[in-house]
């Protein structure tokens, strides 16, 4: 128990100081603020769980990094449901955190990649798309359909464009779907004023370039690499990229297709055996969020000398899964 990142869950009072334990065997603190005693897990999204909150918090971690469901329910006698609530529980609460913390236009996003991969699930194969900005390698968004279309790809780009600070210069290099063309230069449009009465017309952001990076394989073998100015200017792409990237190479979708490589070989694992196609949507969303919001705020990345997170100004320090599911989310 560590009163230091609790925080007073009596809505009158909010105290971040002054929190004491209160009982170790009820696993109860106190606020000494307000005098009022609460549960370790109130306030938090693990709220009334059965279980002691250390080992929820174990069983968290261990999915963020792949640990396969069953290896869990295995090593901890857990009930297969049980763990599948943690992660569902965990996966909202990190849903928001990402809405909240990354998608409020603070974020130089600079350069852009997007990309999708294709995982098995019980009740069929399903499309998951992600996006990323490539310099503090901070994961933006994730989304899950049944289907390759443009309704896949159109929350990520509106969650960009949320996180984005408004009228930067952007460099997407998206594969060559063209769904993410007409999405992106849909949602980065912005009002002119032109000074003349009536509703302003809407334009596409002025430094926004997309890049179409395709590849052309025969099975596994990678035969040849095309790129396609999209949008924009190919030597204001090029100059992005350069102040974009810490491996400076040519154009392409690299750094999200490392994450997505990860992605793949983990999904399948993390998600419970489940038949309704609803119930395997929720599951996957909880992992994919809960994996990619422990990357952003947890996982120190070797060559930032710190968090995604902390890369993107969002966050001054490293922050443990126990500071992460105790984050207050502001009520919508
Ligand atoms: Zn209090």
């Amino acid at each position: 128990m560590r009163p230091e990142l609790v925080v007073c869950p009596n809505s009158e009072c909010g105290a971040s100081e002054r929190i004491g334990v209160h009982s170790l065997k009820e696993r109860r603190y106190k606020c000494h603020r307000c005098g009022k005693t609460f549960a370790e897990t109130s306030g938090t999204p693990l709220f009334g769980l059965k279980h002691p909150l250390w080992l929820v918090l174990l069983v968290l971690a261990l999915l963020a990094t792949g640990c396969p469901v069953p290896a869990v329910v295995f090593a901890f006698g857990l009930d297969e449901r049980t763990v599948a609530d943690w992660q569902r529980k965990a996966g909202q609460h990190a849903k928001t955190v990402q809405e909240q913390l990354v998608c409020q236009g603070h974020v130089e996003v600079g350069q852009v990649q997007a990309d999708e991969l294709y995982t098995k699930t019980q009740a069929g194969p399903v499309w998951v798309a992600t996006a990323m900005t490539v310099f503090s390698r901070l994961w933006l968004w994730g989304a899950i359909g049944w289907q390759r279309d443009e309704a896949l790809i159109t929350p990520l780009i509106e969650h960009t464009r949320a996180a984005a600070r408004p009228g930067q210069a952007i460099l997407f290099a998206v594969d060559g779907f063209s769904a993410y063309v007409t999405c992106i230069l849909k949602v980065f449009r912005e009002a002119l004023h032109t000074g003349k009465p009536g509703r302003p017309r809407l334009v596409v952001w002025a430094d926004l370039h997309i890049v179409q990076v395709v590849k052309q394989r025969a099975g596994r073998r990678l035969l040849s690499i095309t790129r396609r100015l999209a949008h924009g200017s190919l030597a204001r792409a090029e100059a992005l990229m350069q102040a974009t990237q810490v491996e400076v190479g040519r154009i392409n979708t690299a750094s999200i297709e490392r994450l997505n490589a990860t992605l793949r070989t983990w999904m399948p694992a993390l998600v419970r055996r489940t038949r309704t196609p609803s119930g395997a949507r929720v599951q996957l969303e909880a992992a994919l969020f809960w994996t990619r919001c422990v990357y952003n705020f947890c996982h120190v990345h070797a060559t930032l000398a710190g968090t995604p997170a902390m890369a993107a100004d969002l966050t001054d320090h490293v922050w443990s899964i126990d500071e992460l599911i105790r984050y207050r989310c502001r009520r919508e």
